[in-house]
């Protein structure tokens, strides 16, 4: 097992800015779906087509769909999502990057994950300068986005009220977690994002029998871990408004994380 722990830096150096993009109309997305759909191997469309059908959580489901119809004033002309969040990426990545849950009007309006949100905002630009995106903009599903090495996947896949989803959604949102880890057979870094994509991942591993207890992995930003099953748990500070406005998180900070990524998964 090896830990490294990252000073923190005082002070933010990034600004989440970003115009706000026309809604693409719903033939355009639901052509891009299409295309995105047909690209991905088999286990993973099945899954994807579970995850967004899915009503485990009925909190979670009355509250995805209320903020979908209600909108916010600034997205009132758009068709919001609405549903669960399937995962997003390169089902042959080396790295899995894992949040925590859907924006209510972030990947909830967008149906993407860390789309059309000041994380997002903040993340893809990082992602693109590290090589694991193919451009700095995510504002919607058919922006021409493609991860490059890369998966996104979330803890809870629907939009959470105070981005907290319960232990009990966690839990019943893991089955769909443990087949992308297994599915996902060239992965080597999982680059969890905040606390709770930390806890996922411990969880999955006691879920295989791979872990007994928790208490030697330790959250801390830039920590990492050689895990039983033979992958690194690379930890971050969630890329939120609460950690990136207050300098928690700098844009500095979260470089050096997916440059150590991109090292710890050889590429
Ligand atoms: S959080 Fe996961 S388990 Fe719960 S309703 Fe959404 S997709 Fe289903």
């Amino acid at each position: 097992m090896s830990r490294t722990v990252e000073s923190r830096p005082s002070g933010s150096d990034t600004k989440n800015v970003a115009s706000r993009p026309q809604p693409p109309t719903t033939r355009a997305l639901a052509s891009t779906d299409q295309v995105h759909a047909s690209a991905l191997p088999n286990w993973l469309r099945i899954l994807n087509r579970e995850v967004v059908g899915c009503t485990r959580c009925p909190r979670l489901v009355e509250y995805r769909e209320k903020i979908a119809r209600e909108k916010r004033r600034a997205y009132m002309d758009w068709d919001y999502w609405g549903k669960p969040v399937p995962g997003f990426g390169n089902p042959n990545a080396r790295v899995l990057i894992l949040g925590l849950a859907p924006g209510a009007h972030g990947s909830n309006r967008t149906g993407r994950p860390f789309t059309g949100d000041s994380s997002g905002f903040f993340m893809y630009p990082v992602l693109h300068e590290t090589g694991f995106a193919t451009q700095s903009m995510a504002t919607h599903r058919g922006d021409g986005l493609a991860l490059k090495n890369a998966y996104i996947t979330a803890a809870a896949r629907c939009a959470p009220p105070d981005n907290k989803p319960t232990p009990a959604e966690i839990a019943n949102c893991s089955s769909y977690l443990d087949r992308e880890i297994e599915g996902l057979l060239e992965l080597r870094v999982i680059v969890a994002l905040g606390r709770i994509g930390f806890d996922a991942y411990l969880n999955h591993l006691k879920r295989r029998g791979l872990l007994q207890g928790k208490k030697d992995y330790v959250f801390a930003h830039g920590a990492h871990y050689k895990m039983p099953d033979g992958k690194i748990l690379l930890a971050s500070y969630h890329p939120s408004n609460q950690n990136t406005n207050t300098g928690k998180l700098t844009r500095q900070m979260f470089v050096k994380i997916f440059q150590e990524a991109r090292l710890l998964a050889d590429m």
